[in-house]
């Protein structure tokens, strides 16, 4: 088969491609560690500077409370639909240390898989995203839709300046369809289009009964035991089918549409 001129693109790109995600894997972005603050500044503006290297405009590092988002976007389609693509730019922190087999922040290949911290999460993905729009960009000299591109610095930390960005800034992000850049594969052979991930809660539960041991002939059945008290809460959580009990957690679930 002829490879597509896309593909012949890409081909004779790559060894680029994946310089520039090693490039940007060597900084420490790392988000819930203050003294990684100088680092996640460098990977926000390496991702701008790939948006702009690309083509795209308005692209800038927003301020926010916490770690600087970074945007830009590509808006030359007319009566074409947007896309808004998110991905983020920091990582988790790398300990236990004595447990990777090369440096975090030196990318290593091996097996042909590359190894680094955020090598799938997420900096991996988002530079694939935008070496395709480039790629595209470069064959076509144009996209097929209006993109956005918004990259979070705080998404393994909290994601409040996101969170307050896209409630405060809807009209920069006003977009028909959202690609979240932050999913796996199933394998090399196998890509996918993830639809949803489930949510999560954190939470502690201390449950305190007597002060000390309590005789079981005098007081069993009677003092309530609270690792018995505990396993009733849990169990009530959730039924043997996956039905979740907690009142009103239903009340704001939408099915999917048709569209
Ligand atoms: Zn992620």
């Amino acid at each position: 088969m002829t490879p597509t001129s896309l593909e012949t693109y890409i081909a004779e790109h790559e060894s680029r491609f994946l310089d520039d995600l090693k490039e940007w894997l060597r900084i420490p972005s790392i988000s819930a560690l203050p003294e990684h603050t100088g680092d996640i500044r460098r990977a926000a503006e390496y991702a701008a500077n790939q948006l702009r290297t690309i083509g795209f405009a308005h692209v800038e590092l927003v301020a926010t409370q916490g770690h600087p988002l970074v945007y830009g976007d590509w808006l030359q389609a007319a009566d074409k639909p947007t896309v808004l693509i998110y991905g983020h730019y920091d990582v988790q922190p790398v300990d236990p240390i004595d447990l990777w087999q090369s440096p975090p922040f030196e990318p290593a290949e091996r097996n042909g898989n590359l190894y680094a911290r955020g090598a799938c999460d997420d900096k991996g993905q988002t530079m694939l995203v935008i070496k395709a729009l480039e790629s595209l960009m470069g064959v076509y000299g144009t996209l097929p839709v209006n993109v956005r591109v918004l990259i979070e610095g705080e998404e393994e930390n909290g994601g409040e300046a996101v969170e307050h960005f896209v409630r405060t800034a809807s009209q920069r992000l006003a977009c028909d369809a959202a690609l979240i850049c932050d999913t796996h594969m199933p394998s090399a052979e196998n890509p996918a289009l993830i639809s949803g991930l489930r949510g999560i809660i954190y939470t502690e539960v201390e449950v305190q009964g007597a002060r000390q041991d309590l005789h079981s002939g005098s007081y069993g059945g009677v003092a309530p035991n609270p690792l018995h008290t505990l396993a009733i809460i849990i169990s009530r959580l959730k039924d043997a089918e996956g039905h979740i009990h907690i009142p009103g957690l239903y009340d704001k679930l939408r099915q999917p549409s048709e569209a």
